[in-house]
C-alpha cells in the first residue's frame, strides 16, 4: 500500500492509550488464507464496512471484510462516540449555495436518516454502547459566534438556544457566550458499536478477516481478484470502505482524492461530584465549540471526561507527543477547575476530507462492480454506518431506499498536489485558526 503520511500513522502507535481498547476485548478473527471467494469483497473493517457487510449478509449475500489490522482498529474503534449530523465540511448555507435547496434538504434527511440507522441497529442488535445526550449541544466560543447560532437557529427544526446567563442552571459552565441545542444524535462507546457491528454481521454470516491487507486489485472475468499476503480473495463487487486509512493504490482510482487528517482525544480518571461542581460542568450534553478547529466534549455515563480537537498534519513521535500537549493544553484552558485532573487516556487517528467536501458513497469511476464510501470529514459514526447501508444497496444493483444526495454520489474529484497535498493543510489551518479568533 503506498500511503501519504509516514508509516508511524498507521501504526499501533497513534492509537496506544485508547480509553475504549479497556472498555470492551475485541475477537480474534482469522487471517485470510488460501484463494477464497465471495460475492462481495470489503476492505476496511470500520463502520462503513461492516454496516455494508452486516446488511449484505443479512440480504442473503456471500460477503468477506478484509481489514490490514483488525475490525475497528481504524477510526471506527476509537473515535470521540458522537453520534450526530454532519458529514460534510460545510454547513447548510454552503451546501445551498453549491448544490441548490432542494440538495441540500436530502443532505439534511440523509443526516438524520443516518442518526435514526445507528439507533436502530442498536435497538435491533442489542448492542449496549453506553449512549447518552439529547441531541448535541454547540458551543459560542464569542459573541461572533453566538450571534450565528441565533441565526442558525431559525433553520434548525427544534432548535434550542440557550443564552450565556443560563448555561450554569444547566450545568454548562464555562468560557461560552451561549449555545445552541439540536435535537438529534447522541453519544455511544464507539469500540462497544463497532464491535457489536462486527459480530453481528458475522452472525447474520459474513467472513471477517484481521491482519489481512488487500493489495493490488486484479479486473478478471466476472469480477475481481485482490491479491492477500497469504493468498487471494475472488469477487464480483469490491466495496471500498478505508476512509483516514486509504492508499493511493487500493485502487489507484483513489490516488490524490482524499485528504486523511488527525483528530485526537484525551479521557480523564472519573471525576466526583465535588469537582464536577467546581468547574460547574455536570450536563450530560454531548458537546462541541464554534471554532473552525473544533474541540469536541462530553461528560461520559461512568463520570470520565471526554475532551477532543481538531490538529496536527505531521505524524511521528515527536507530532504525536505535541499534538497530545496541545490537546491537554486546550482542555485546562477550557475546564481551568479540572487542571490537575489526570488524564491517563490519549490517542490519535485519521479521519477523511474530500476536495468537494462533502462524502463519496457510490460507483468506482471505470470500474465495473466496484464502489467506495469515505469522506465524513471527522463526522462518520452515523454517516459512516450510513454510507455502508448505502453501499449494500447499490453492491445488490438497488436504487436506495434511504435519501441518498446527489452531492454524494458526485465521484471524488483529485486534490492538487498529488501525494505532496497534505501541503495544502497548513495553510489551510492557519487560516481556519485565524478564523477563530
Ligand atoms: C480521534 C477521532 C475522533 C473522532 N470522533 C468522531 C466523533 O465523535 N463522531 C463522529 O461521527 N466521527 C468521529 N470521527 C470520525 C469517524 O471515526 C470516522 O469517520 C469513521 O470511523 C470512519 O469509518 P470507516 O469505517 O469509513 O473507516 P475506519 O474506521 O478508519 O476503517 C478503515 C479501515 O480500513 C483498513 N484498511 C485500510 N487499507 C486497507 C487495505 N488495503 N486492506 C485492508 N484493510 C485496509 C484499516 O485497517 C481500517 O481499520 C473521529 C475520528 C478520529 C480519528
Amino acid at each position: 500500500m503506498r500511503r501519504i503520511f509516514s508509516t508511524f500513522a498507521y501504526s499501533d502507535a497513534p492509537r496506544d492509550g485508547c480509553w475504549w481498547d479497556e472498555t470492551e476485548t475485541r475477537p480474534d478473527w482469522p487471517e485470510a488464507r488460501g484463494d477464497l471467494r465471495a460475492d462481495v469483497a470489503v476492505i476496511g473493517g470500520g463502520f462503513t464496512g461492516l454496516s455494508a457487510a452486516l446488511h449484505l449478509a443479512e440480504a442473503g449475500v456471500s460477503v468477506a471484510v478484509l481489514d490490514a489490522e483488525y475490525p475497528g482498529w481504524g477510526a471506527s474503534g476509537r473515535n470521540g462516540g458522537f453520534c450526530c449530523l454532519g458529514g460534510s465540511f460545510m454547513e447548510g448555507s454552503g451546501l445551498t449555495a453549491r448544490y441548490g435547496a432542494e440538495q441540500a434538504q436530502v443532505f439534511r434527511a440523509a443526516e438524520v436518516a443516518a442518526v435514526d440507522l445507528v439507533a436502530g441497529l442498536l435497538a435491533r442488535l442489542g448492542i449496549d454502547a453506553d449512549t447518552h445526550s439529547r441531541g448535541e449541544t454547540q458551543m459560542a466560543h464569542s459573541r461572533r459566534a453566538m450571534d450565528r447560532l441565533r441565526r442558525a437557529a431559525q433553520d434548525k427544526p427544534g432548535a434550542v438556544l440557550t443564552e450565556a446567563a443560563d448555561l450554569a442552571a444547566q450545568g454548562m459552565a464555562g468560557p461560552f457566550h451561549g449555545a445552541l441545542t439540536v435535537p438529534v444524535g447522541f453519544g455511544l462507546n464507539p469500540r462497544k458499536y463497532v464491535l457489536g457491528l462486527a459480530r453481528a454481521a458475522a452472525q447474520a454470516g459474513a467472513d471477517l478477516y484481521q491482519k489481512s491487507p488487500a493489495g493490488r486489485i486484479e479486473k478478471i472475468a466476472g469480477g475481481h481478484r485482490i491479491a492477500l499476503p497469504q493468498g487471494s480473495l475472488t469477487a464480483e463487487t469490491v466495496l471500498i470502505c478505508t476512509n483516514g486509512y486509504s492508499s493511493e493504490d487500493v485502487p489507484g482510482w483513489l490516488a490524490g482524492r482524499y485528504m486523511p487528517a488527525q483528530s485526537t482525544v484525551l479521557v480523564t480518571r472519573p471525576l466526583s461530584d465535588d469537582e464536577l461542581a467546581a468547574q460547574g460542568w455536570t450536563s450530560d450534553q454531548m458537546a462541541y465549540d464554534t471554532r473552525n478547529l473544533l474541540h469536541y466534549f462530553r461528560l461520559m455515563p461512568d463520570r470520565r471526561f471526554l475532551f477532543g480537537m481538531r490538529g496536527g498534519m505531521m505524524s511521528s513521535p515527536r507530532a504525536e507527543a505535541a499534538a497530545r500537549a496541545r490537546t491537554r493544553r486546550d482542555f485546562e484552558r477550557m475546564f481551568p477547575a479540572w487542571r490537575t485532573v489526570e488524564s491517563p487516556y490519549m490517542w490519535s487517528g485519521m479521519v477523511c476530507m474530500a476536495a468537494n467536501l462533502v462524502p463519496f458513497a457510490g460507483p468506482v469511476p471505470g470500474t465495473t462492480g466496484m464502489f467506495a464510501g469515505l469522506a465524513y470529514h471527522g463526522n462518520g459514526v452515523a454517516m459512516g454506518s450510513y454510507s455502508g447501508r448505502l453501499l449494500a444497496d447499490l453492491a445488490q444493483g438497488r436504487t436506495p431506499e434511504l435519501p441518498y444526495p446527489e452531492p454524494m454520489q458526485r465521484p471524488m474529484r483529485r486534490f492538487p498536489l498529488g501525494r505532496a497535498r497534505r501541503a495544502l493543510m497548513p495553510p489551510l489551518y492557519a487560516a481556519m485558526a485565524l478564523g477563530d479568533l
